[in-house]
């Protein structure tokens, strides 16, 4: 999937238009404009993660998770993570 700034593309439509003033207006080009405006917009997919847990060396004493997305560290298993919003469901995986 391939998402478009829907106004850019109006406005590149209509600035095309302008570079050539000696072409008449497409006759679907208003047509195609009110398709464009009034297109369902896309639903973002849910970017997924998972907690990693790193520890600060072999003793295995001190560890953190990590986000696999973003590497953002925290304490916690979130849902969500805090950092990206990517979802984890709370798994955490231990190497
Ligand atoms: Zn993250």
């Amino acid at each position: 999937m391939k998402l478009v700034d829907v106004d850019e593309l109006i406005n590149s439509l209509t600035v095309n238009q302008l570079d050539c003033p000696g072409c008449p207006e497409p006759e679907f080009l208003p047509e195609l404009i009110e398709i464009l405006k009034e297109a369902p917009e896309a639903e973002l997919p849910i970017r997924s993660t998972r907690w990693e847990r790193k520890w600060e060396d072999w003793r295995h004493q001190l560890s953190w998770l990590e986000c696999s997305h973003c590497h953002a560290r925290t304490l916690e298993p979130y849902y969500y993570c805090p950092y990206c919003g990517s979802y984890s469901g709370g798994e955490v995986y231990d190497e």
